[in-house]
């Protein structure tokens, strides 16, 4: 097995590198071309994506790529060209279901030689997963990771044009790739991400490790990919980065998140913007006030909490303290009346007691989130977390989780009946999974509200009458104007 596994550091993406990346993509477009003459079939490819909306992004540019180069996607995994597996470490989960495809793959590997399969994202960024890989799942064909996802027309033409398999994951992140295609799922929302990484090294995540440190996308590419989305008739935008909030320090110039949202905000076309994740303490003043300000900044802010205990929050590295985390609340209910708080909650953080998870709950009961991520704590390795031995039996993990959705669930239901017949503006995103006549759209609070409607209305604001009221969605009436 021919290897290469690159280590790089600081690497500028110039235009020039994007340049030939372009060429590589003509290169595959071309073998492609030449093929689906010979065999009248078009070249396909199955991408799955693992983890949070940066990945679903990352897997949008493949896709973008994959486009241009002249495959389509499929869904059948048999009849694809190229299967890609773009993964996620947050959770042990999902890296057991990337073992479980790849290894399902190999029958077919060797009944067609010639597909390709690829596995990148955040799981690759680990020494001993790519290692695992290449010692156990010997038909995987190329393996790349986060932060060279720009040289992927390059890694797949040097796939497909040698026989060995292809390794290359640079340990530390460049600068950032700008002018890749980009292929978006949903033609009403769309991710735009404005910065990568993460700085702050919260005990139990890995994301720092695998993603490298914070690096922000400059005002002017995101200003005017915003504005091309506002032009393509995207009718709402979500502001992606690990921690949004520290957007533009890396810069050092007075580039704030707050900022960019002002001038978001102005853009023609786009009307509703949303954005994630915030760390709480990277809220500032400045961001509360742009978020009353902003028009198009929906009511809506996903605050996680983690836990509700100053002593945990203390052992997570979250840099704040139960109370600190209440006032921030109170002061932005305060500023932005109406707005839906959500957060992440992790049940059983090693050395938590029922007093510590007491904590969370009051929590939950002093702020009344709209709705909570819940997670079971479970150890990543790499992490300083994973290494402490008062780890919580999975029977008090279990039972405390309980307890939290039970109260959770009851507030949830609490503000949804607060809706009921009440009139809501909301952006129609499509028809209801299960329903033909049914459609689905979003208040600006991220409720999800279903009602009896028509295609044409797919990307319109409507106004809908709540009729009926679930824990986790609303029903309602049509109210033509
Ligand atoms: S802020 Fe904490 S939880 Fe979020 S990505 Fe960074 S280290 Fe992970």
């Amino acid at each position: 097995m021919s290897l290469r596994i690159e280590e790089r550091k600081n690497i500028q993406v110039s235009t020039e590198e994007i340049t030939r990346q372009r060429q590589f993509l003509e290169e595959v477009k071309q073998i492609n071309y030449q093929k689906e003459l010979k065999t009248g079939r078009k070249k396909l490819y199955h991408l799955v994506t693992f983890g949070c909306q940066m990945n679903e992004n990352d897997s949008e540019r493949l896709a973008g790529f994959l486009g241009e180069m002249g495959y389509a996607e499929t869904e059948n995994i048999n009849d694809s060209d190229v299967i890609i597996y773009n993964t996620c470490c947050v959770r042990e989960n999902a890296e057991l279901k990337v073992y479980g495809h790849l290894g399902a793959l190999k029958h077919l590997k060797e009944e067609k030689p010639e597909l390709i399969i690829a596995v990148c994202g955040c799981m690759m960024q680990q020494p001993e997963v790519v290692e695992h890989i290449r010692k156990k799942y010997r038909h995987v064909d190329l393996i790349f990771g986060t932060h060279n996802l720009f040289k992927f027309p390059e890694l797949l033409y040097t796939a497909i044009s040698s026989n060995s398999p292809l390794v290359e994951v640079w340990e530390t992140a460049g600068t950032i790739a700008e002018g890749m295609p980009i292929e978006r799922k949903n033609g009403v929302k769309a991710w735009v991400t404005i910065m990568y990484g993460c700085n702050n090294f919260c005990s139990y995540c890995i994301v720092p490790y695998v993603r490298g440190r914070e690096r922000s996308r400059s005002m002017e590419d995101i200003i005017n990919e915003v504005r091309m989305l506002g032009q393509q008739g995207y009718k709402e935008i979500a502001l992606l980065g690990q921690n949004v909030n520290s957007y533009g320090k890396d810069m050092k110039d007075g580039t704030s998140f707050a900022k960019l949202l002002y001038e978001i905000d102005k853009i023609e076309g786009i009307e509703r913007v949303r954005f994630m994740t915030s760390h709480p303490k990277d809220l500032s003043d400045e961001l509360i006030q742009a978020m009353r300000d902003c028009k198009k900044v929906c009511r809506h802010l996903h605050l996680p909490v983690q836990a509700g205990s100053t002593k945990v929050l203390k052992e997570m590295n979250r840099k704040y303290t139960k109370e600190q985390y209440l006032d921030l609340a109170a002061r932005i209910k305060n500023a932005v009346p109406g707005i839906a708080l959500t957060t992440d909650i992790i049940v059983g953080f090693p050395g938590e007691t029922e007093e510590d998870f007491n904590d969370t709950i009051d929590v939950l009961e002093k702020v009344r989130f709209d709705s909570a991520y819940t997670f079971l704590y479970s150890k990543r390795t790499g992490t300083p977390a994973a290494k402490r031995e008062d780890q919580v039996p999975e029977e008090v993990k279990k039972r405390r989780f309980d307890r939290l959705l039970e109260v959770q669930n009851r507030i949830s239901r609490e503000i949804n009946d607060g809706y009921m017949g009440k009139e809501v503006e909301i952006l129609v995103e499509g028809l209801s999974k299960n329903n033909d006549e049914t459609y689905t759209g979003r208040t600006s609070t991220d409720k999800i509200v279903h009602f009896k409607g028509r295609e044409e209305l797919i990307g319109k604001l409507v106004t809908v009458r709540i009729e009926q009221v679930q824990t986790w969605s609303l029903f309602g009436t049509l109210i033509e104007k």
